[in-house]
């Protein structure tokens, strides 16, 4: 491997970001909110490893899906394939299984935050390494349990004041329900299938429900022909998957949530079953899928464990911050111009436990300067702590904006400080 030359810039991999600043105060803002939601309807934070071996997902995602197919960052360590993880689900199922959680009391509440990685073009709103949160309910089949999860990811953006979104929503039945209609489908498809796109060639040979999760106009144009339309557009779905989805749909029509029904959404996992839905905003361009998300009664199962249903949603967080109205940096409430550090850093922590920030200037430079600086991080109050008022303990407080100021004992000014929050 040749190194570049000291002086080359190294950059960032394509597809990747940099997040700091106040899109990094947007982040803190969404996960703020999205872990106090979990937690309130009793979801436990689960963290899983970025990599994982590559079996779980060619068995947990699906060997003939877009992302097991194309998008995989796998590599070999010693004689093992591992890939950096694509997708959360996957690797929750494999923990359930493998951390026993089988045994928990039912429903397991579960949810996570992290990285994921897809070897993809990058484009607005498409990155090759993006982030998601996302949220499992394990061991109940119910549409309570699926009510209840749609219901959570509306509400995650209805705190976060999300405009324009629109649910859509299918049932896309049990694995047996699908047999026959991928036959009929298939059949129904033959004559246009050689205008289709390369793409679609491989999954009407593989698995052709995907043939309806295609992208390219020139496809999804097709099933807008009269006879398709009308085939894909009948319910062919037993009846206990479409009593539960009736129900469900019940649900979101008491709890006012409004939804399309849209039955060309497959998503694009194989382990889905029954419901399915997606959550798009009309404010993001081509990219424009917020939050994608399903039952999969079949993936623990597939993966090695006893038959247990799921089901829940991942958002795409890049695409969600992107919605989410600018938020501005956080200013200190105080800034601590300061000679004696020891005693400022206790004092900043009491300010803490006050429920305020506080920052000490640590430049050791003239008051004057850190003066400067506490004018340019917006600080809102100034402390002023001499070696002299330390040993007095006492210290000056100083309005940045009326620079009134006035000195006090520190019992005095904490004293304050825990009326005022
Ligand atoms: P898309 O149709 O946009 O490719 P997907 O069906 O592949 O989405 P999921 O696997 O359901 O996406 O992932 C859930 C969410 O994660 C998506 O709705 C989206 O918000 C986000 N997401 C997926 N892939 C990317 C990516 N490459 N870059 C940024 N966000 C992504
Ligand atoms: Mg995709």
């Amino acid at each position: 491997m040749s190194l570049p030359s000291k002086k080359q810039s190294l950059q960032r991999p394509k597809g990747t970001q940099d997040i700091f600043g106040e899109v990094m105060a947007q982040w803190h803002h969404v996960e703020r909110i999205a872990h106090k939601l979990f937690g309130r309807f009793g979801y436990q934070e689960i963290r899983t490893p970025c990599f994982e071996s590559t079996d779980l997902f060619l068995r947990g995602v699906g060997e003939t899906t877009d992302i097991v197919n194309k998008e995989m960052y796998t590599f070999e360590k010693g004689d093992r394939s591992l890939t950096l993880r694509p997708e959360g689900t996957a690797g929750l199922a494999r923990a359930f299984i493998e951390q026993g959680m089988s045994r928990w009391a039912k429903p397991v509440k579960l949810y996570y935050m992290g990285a994921m990685f897809r070897y993809e073009r990058p484009q607005a709103g498409r990155q090759r390494q993006f982030h998601q949160v996302g949220m499992e309910l394990y061991g109940m089949d119910t549409p309570a349990a699926d009510a209840e999860v749609i219901f959570m990811a509306i509400m995650l953006f209805k705190q976060l004041g999300l405009p324009g979104l629109t649910l859509k929503i299918n049932n896309i039945g049990t694995p047996s329900d699908r047999e026959q209609f991928k036959a009929d489908l298939k059949q129904h498809l033959k004559p246009v299938l050689p205008n289709l796109c390369e793409d679609c060639q491989t999954r009407y040979a593989q698995n052709p429900l995907r043939l309806l999760d295609c992208k390219q106009d020139s496809c999804k144009a097709h099933y807008q022909e009269p006879a398709i339309k009308t085939f894909l557009e009948t319910d062919f779905t037993g009846a206990a998957s479409q009593a539960d989805f009736n129900t469900l749909l019940d649900t979101l029509d008491k709890l006012g949530i409004p939804y399309q029904r849209d039955p060309y959404l497959v998503r694009g996992l194989d382990y889905y079953t029954k419901m399915v839905f997606e959550i798009t905003s009309s404010h993001l361009g081509a990219q424009n899928t917020v939050c994608g998300g399903g039952r999969y009664n079949e993936l623990v199962e597939e993966l090695g464990g006893s038959a247990t249903p799921a089901c829940g949603w991942a958002v795409g967080l890049e695409r969600l911050v992107s919605l989410i109205a600018k938020t501005t940096i956080p200013v200190p409430d105080y800034y601590i111009v300061t000679d004696c550090h020891a005693e400022a850093l206790m004092l900043a922590t009491e300010i803490h436990q006050c429920g305020f920030s506080a920052e000490v200037d640590l430049s050791q430079k003239a008051f004057g300067k850190q003066l400067e600086k506490a004018f340019k991080v917006n600080a809102r109050q100034v402390i002023l702590l001499g070696e002299a008022d330390a040993k007095q303990d006492q210290l000056t407080c100083k309005n940045v904006v009326t620079a009134e100021q006035s000195t006090l004992s520190r019992q005095q000014f904490l004293e304050q400080l825990k009326k005022s929050c």
